[in-house]
């Protein structure tokens, strides 16, 4: 199989040196390899994308000496497919529809219980309350939620392999944990038709992703992933979570950090070199 690695920027916003540094590893790694670098506009939420970022990212993505082959996935034109990964989960009898607003659900929760944990991957962890509703039932004003229990069951659980600095080696994934610590995460968002941990690993699977680069804020958020590819029989990428990229005061960059958005550096007359140098990267040899 071709070394295959990709960066998925949702077009929310500009890109900061974060993403600049995600890119370009990723696209270091694929030539360093003699593999491919594939790009994905990870655009479920249709509320928040804006074509403007679209046309922005793949400007600062040239502009950093980035290419890819065309044509670039985009999530928005692959809601059917996300259809198909929930209806099987469904077929196999693991999902249900909720109906509860954040207020419903932290008032389920209740007082924090000492050593029992509040938030996992997936924001917090769901107490259950419509556990017993059927798919059915659902009346498309719903989340569809996975029942983690009869998931973690139902699949035959894989280990997955790290190459990241931080989280290097092999990890099993825990069924106590993730019925625990994770919880009934979300498939498919209120007016989004999927949800980010459905479609990336129906994208990662469908693009042939064999290197996962991205942010070591999305290692927890990997037992998700490798727990829905082993229940939709999808294979699973080798992951490289990378280091993130904090401003002065220790704190990671965000979207809304125009301060350091690759285009404000372009207009202030840096190269692409002076970018590489800024996050880390030894400088490019093409
Ligand atoms: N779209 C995600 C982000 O912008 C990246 C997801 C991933 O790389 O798996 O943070």
């Amino acid at each position: 199989m071709t070394f295959t690695t990709r960066f998925a920027p949702s077009p929310t916003g500009p890109l900061h040196l974060g993403h600049a540094y995600s890119a370009m590893l990723a696209h270091d790694m694929a030539v360093a390899n003699g593999g491919r670098f594939l790009l994905r506009i990870e655009d479920i939420d249709q509320s928040r994308a804006r074509p403007e970022w679209e046309a922005q990212i793949y400007e600062d993505l040239h502009w950093l000496g980035l290419s890819w082959p065309q044509p670039v996935m985009r999530q928005s034109e692959r809601l059917p497919r996300y259809r198909a990964a929930l209806d099987q989960l469904t077929a196999m009898g693991l999902t249900y529809p909720c109906c509860c607003n954040r207020a419903d659900i932290e008032a389920a929760a209740g007082a924090p219980q000492e050593g029992v944990p509040q938030f996992g991957p997936d924001g917090r962890i769901y107490p259950g309350t419509c556990r017993s509703r059927l798919p059915s039932e659902s009346t498309g004003r719903d989340v569809i939620r996975l029942n983690m229990e009869k998931a973690v069951r139902a699949a035959d659980l894989r280990s997955f392999s790290e190459t990241g600095p931080e989280f290097q080696g092999t990890h099993a994934l825990d069924p106590d944990e993730l019925i625990s610590a994770v919880g009934d995460i979300i498939l498919v968002r209120r007016n989004m038709g999927s949800s980010y941990h459905l479609s990336v690993v129906a994208d990662d699977a469908d693009q042939g992703i064999t290197h996962a680069v991205r942010g070591a804020d999305l290692f927890e958020a990997t037992q998700i992933h490798v727990l829905l590819q082993s229940l939709l029989g999808l294979p699973s990428p080798i992951y490289h979570h990378h280091r993130l990229i904090r401003d002065e005061n220790g704190k990671r960059l965000a979207k809304r950090d125009d301060a350091r958005a690759i285009a404000k550096y372009r207009a202030e007359g840096a190269t692409p070199q002076d970018i590489r140098e800024m996050v880390g990267l030894p400088p490019s040899s093409g």
